[in-house]
């Protein structure tokens, strides 16, 4: 099958590369010039385990291409995925749709014969009863059908997330659209992945309840964890204990500083405006999102509170400054709330990351950026753990008090264990642990 896939971001790269694999002819169309420069010449914008090698097999094997020019692309394609980003619409949190309808007139203006236009991003129900509109109404004549395809890959595990999903969710009533999507996704059910036909406006909603309810997880574990700190439990084992319950479930269980990222915050928040929208309020997603927001602050206050109550003019190591491990996405990381008020209390900050210090340049302010944990570390008063790498599990715990200022050390991600942290002379302050 041909496909044209409108934006080249971290999904739409991902998913091109994929099908692309699957032995589909792709065609990835990006407005942004310099990433579809940096595509064209072999590099790859973005941090993702894997990618690169995927996408120059494919690239040399003559399935995957890229162009700014979505033209012929979209011409010759027999499904066209709109794979562009939904942030959230500055002050009211809507999910902002303006690059989906602009792709999608785009799209409309230069179609050709039968085409299924499939929404990859993540849309607000309705979504694609308007992306079928602006079609209509733009080419009066087009054949086409608009079907909903909601994402669910993880950033750092992508291509296996796309490869081997849980399971594969269309939205359509359209029969001819459902077959070129079976097509598609024919590696997929040789698999026996799952796949879940449904109706369009069933599957837009679907990807937000699901995303929500991930969040809502997160969120409630790390309620649990403040309540084991005032109560003297430890939350690794309470979450353990319920995990094992297998209507539960161990994952997406670990207390930290809270959820962020590309997808959660925006997500949940689309999900709340939605509902208030249709006169029915989703008030367990509004609070998760309320409690989420209060968290981030809370752990500069805990890092204070490691620092005996004042980190004026002392400085702070921060290790791990994107939203999680293995990407190099920035969006809504903590350390975008956590730094700037340990900045607001006084500390000098010294940051190491991995993936991220490009994004993160941008971000911050007054930020020494330092090329490894050891560096990072280097005369610092408090040392802090926000994002998990796995460079940061296995630390020389001596070198890293050697070359400290005063051994504190604040783990927000619960990677060491108190006793041996305390056993080495740190003192050390986790999550939710005794
Ligand atoms: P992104 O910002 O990384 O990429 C979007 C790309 O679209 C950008 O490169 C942008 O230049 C391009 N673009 C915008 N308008 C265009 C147009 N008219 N023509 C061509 N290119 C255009 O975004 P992303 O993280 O890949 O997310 C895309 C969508 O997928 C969002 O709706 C998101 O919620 C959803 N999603 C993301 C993830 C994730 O982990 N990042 C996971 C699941 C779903």
């Amino acid at each position: 099958m041909r496909v044209a896939m409108i934006g080249t971001g971290y999904v739409g790269l991902v998913s091109g590369a994929c099908f692309a694999d699957f032995g589909h002819d792709v065609t990835c169309v990006d407005k942004d010039a310099a990433k579809v420069e940096t595509l064209q010449s072999g590099g790859i914008p973005i941090y993702e385990p894997g990618l690169d090698l995927l996408v120059q097999r494919n690239v040399r094997e003559g399935r995957l291409h890229f162009t700014q020019d979505l033209t012929d692309a979209v011409r010759e394609a027999d499904a066209v995925f709109i794979a562009v980003g939904t942030p959230s619409r500055r002050g009211d949190g809507f999910a902002d749709l303006s690059f989906v309808y602009a792709a999608a007139k785009e799209i409309a203006e230069v179609m050709n014969g039968y085409t299924v236009v499939v929404t990859k991003s993540t849309v607000p129900v309705g979504t694609g009863d308007e992306v079928e509109r602006i079609i209509r109404e733009t080419r009066p004549d087009a054949d086409f059908a608009v079907v909903s395809n909601p994402e669910f890959l993880r950033e750092g595990a992508a291509i296996d997330d796309f490869k081997r999903p849980d399971r594969v969710v269309v939205g359509t009533d359209d029969e001819r659209a459902r077959n070129v999507m079976h097509e598609l996704y024919r590696p997929l059910f040789l698999n026996e992945t799952p796949i879940v036909f449904t109706s369009r406006r069933t599957s837009e909603l679907i990807k937000y309840a699901a995303n929500a309810f991930l969040a809502l997880k997160i969120t409630f574990i790390n309620e649990m964890a403040d309540l084991c700190e005032s109560v003297g439990a430890n939350v690794q084992e309470v979450a353990r204990g319920v995990g094992l319950d297998n209507r539960i479930g161990s994952k997406f269980l670990n207390a930290g500083p809270g959820y962020g990222g590309s997808c959660f915050p925006k997500d949940t928040l689309a999900l709340v405006r939605t509902a208030q929208d249709f006169k029915s309020p989703v008030r367990l997603v509004e609070t998760v999102v309320d409690v989420n927001d209060k968290r981030k602050r809370a752990m500069a206050d805990k890092v204070i509170a490691a620092c005996d109550g004042d980190v004026s003019g002392k400085t702070i190591a921060v290790l791990g400054l994107t939203f999680k491990p293995n990407t190099d996405d920035m969006r809504e990381a903590p350390s975008l709330e956590i730094i700037p008020a340990l900045q607001e209390a006084g500390a000098v900050i010294k940051a190491f990351d991995p993936a991220g210090t490009v994004e993160a340049e941008h971000m911050f302010s007054g930020v020494e950026f330092t090329s490894g944990p050891y560096f990072c570390v280097e005369g610092a008063d408090a040392v802090v753990i926000i994002t998990e790498w796995n460079e940061f599990r296995a630390l020389d715990l001596e070198r890293l008090k050697a070359s400290m200022n005063a051994p504190v050390l604040v783990d927000l991600r619960n990677i060491y264990v108190p006793d041996e942290m305390q056993a080495a002379g740190f003192k050390y302050t986790s999550i939710g642990r005794p």
